[in-house]
């Protein structure tokens, strides 16, 4: 079992709902049948998503994701072998860094969310304690 940790600038220039919702449509259904499960942060500027599985799964899908044109400078941060999934339940699950109280740890002086200071495991915390306090579907 292995965890990919990455971030990226958001390309799109209007992130809203329809945008995010296609991106985990397509994601549930590749990552249910991959295997594999995580969570993707987002905000105006940035990208942070987790990836969990067997390391061939999270290295198909994170080939197919660092050619997608919605974002660009993918950074991986981390990936490295786990003892077990912290996602279990969600093929792609969710958080926008700017929708909740826990995440203003996270905002700097622009008002987004900048993963640049923050090490793989620092980010992986966040993303998780945030999907894990909002209670996620
Ligand atoms: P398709 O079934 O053809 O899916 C492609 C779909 O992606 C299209 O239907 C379209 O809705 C959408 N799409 C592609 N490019 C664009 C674009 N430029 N603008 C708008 N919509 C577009 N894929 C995964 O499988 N697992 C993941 O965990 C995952 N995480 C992602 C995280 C981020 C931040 C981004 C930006 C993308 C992510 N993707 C993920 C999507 C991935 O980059 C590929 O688009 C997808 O895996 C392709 O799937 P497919 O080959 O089944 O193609």
């Amino acid at each position: 079992m292995y965890r990919l940790v990455y971030y990226s600038r958001n390309s799109c220039p209007n992130l809203g709902h329809q945008e995010i919702d296609a991106i985990l449509r397509v994601s549930r259904r590749n990552n249910a049948a991959g295997g594999v499960t995580g969570a993707l942060m987002f905000d105006e500027g940035y990208f942070a998503q987790v990836l969990e599985g067997a390391q061939s799964a999270i290295e198909e899908t994170f080939e197919r994701i660092q050619m997608d044109p919605r974002h660009y400078d993918v950074q991986i941060v981390d990936f490295s072998p786990v003892s077990d999934r912290t996602f279990h339940h969600w093929a792609m699950t969710y958080t926008g860094a700017n929708l909740s109280a826990p995440a203003r740890k996270l905002i700097n002086a622009s008002g987004g969310f900048d993963p640049r200071s923050l090490s793989g495991q620092e980010i992986f915390l966040q993303v998780a304690s945030l999907v894990f306090a909002e209670g996620r579907p």
